[in-house]
């Protein structure tokens, strides 16, 4: 590696990390069309995504509603196959290959430990009808843990750092509130230490003020860890709170992309202008 004296380190354009620099997550060009059969004509969700995470970063995408930010995220975690362009992670174990060419199973074996989701709707990232503690030894039991004892001292461990009374631990989620559903869905995806973890849309549907609440939860889980997060959102206070660097999204394309800060207080383009002002 070359030395390069920090007083001088070159800075890299928004979204692209400078050559050599350390990266976890890296997507080059990704695109994504949907439908153009005979029945249905062709939507091209995204097209052209490319930014990448660094370890101790949050990157956030935003844009409204359509615009192809959960369709990048699908693409990435993969719960999308077809999809053009690359997806790298840089974590041991993975070993830099495009992810978008591995086989199904090998990818689900990434998000035992590598990469980690959390939805927008608890539902798709946790088995309702099981109990918190339940949701999490799965979680875990992919990753390879046998110890019943080790499981379950770890499940207390994660619900006590969310928040949810240990009381609880044995109670089937589906008779959790929406806010306990999500604590609950962000210790399973913490549970196996992921290197990326990303969030879609993690504070969208709840009450205001679970809302705040899971806001300030994932702020404090972030700062604890080195992951590298991307955290999506249609809402510009969202963003602002987890991110440091975003992406702004509209029609499939990124159209604008720098610090957070600078992006909330100085838009250029007129779209994260509007996004901007509907956060005020
Ligand atoms: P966002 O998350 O920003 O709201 P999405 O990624 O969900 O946007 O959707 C982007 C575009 O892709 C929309 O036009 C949506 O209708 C379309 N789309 C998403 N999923 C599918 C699908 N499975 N089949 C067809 N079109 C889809
Ligand atoms: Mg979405």
């Amino acid at each position: 590696t070359v030395h390069v004296d920090p007083g001088q380190r070159p800075v890299a354009p928004a979204g692209i990390t400078a050559p050599g620099e350390d990266w976890s997550l890296k997507v080059d060009r990704l695109g994504k069309v949907f439908g153009g059969s005979r029945v249905s004509s062709e939507v091209v969700a995204a097209r052209d995504i490319s930014f990448d995470v660094a370890p101790g970063e949050a990157l956030g995408v935003i844009g409204e509603s359509g615009s192809g930010k959960s369709t990048v995220m699908r693409c990435i975690i993969g719960d999308e196959l077809e999809s053009t362009g690359a997806v790298y992670i840089g974590a041991v174990g993975a070993g830099r290959a495009n992810l978008l060419g591995w086989a199904p199973p090998l990818r689900r074996r990434l998000r035992t430990n590598i990469l980690s989701v959390v939805y927008q709707d608890p539902a798709m990232g946790l088995n309702l009808r099981i109990s918190a503690g339940g949701n999490i030894a799965d979680a875990l039991i992919a990753a390879g843990w046998r110890s019943y004892h080790q499981i379950r001292q770890r499940a207390a461990e994660l619900l006590d750092r969310v928040e949810v009374p240990l009381s609880r631990m044995d109670d089937v989620v589906g008779q959790f509130s929406g806010g306990m559903r999500q604590r609950v869905q962000i210790a399973k995806a913490l549970a196996t230490d992921p290197q990326v973890l990303l969030l879609d849309e993690p504070t969208t549907g709840l009450d205001a003020s679970v809302a705040a609440g899971v806001l300030d939860l994932l702020r404090e889980l972030l700062a604890e860890r080195e992951l590298a997060v991307v955290v999506v959102s249609h809402d510009f206070s969202v963003i602002s709170a987890l991110t440091d660097r975003a992406v702004v999204m509209k029609e499939g394309r990124i159209v604008e992309t720098g610090l957070t800060d600078q992006l909330f207080a100085n838009p250029h383009h007129p779209y994260t202008q509007q996004l901007v002002a509907a956060a005020r």
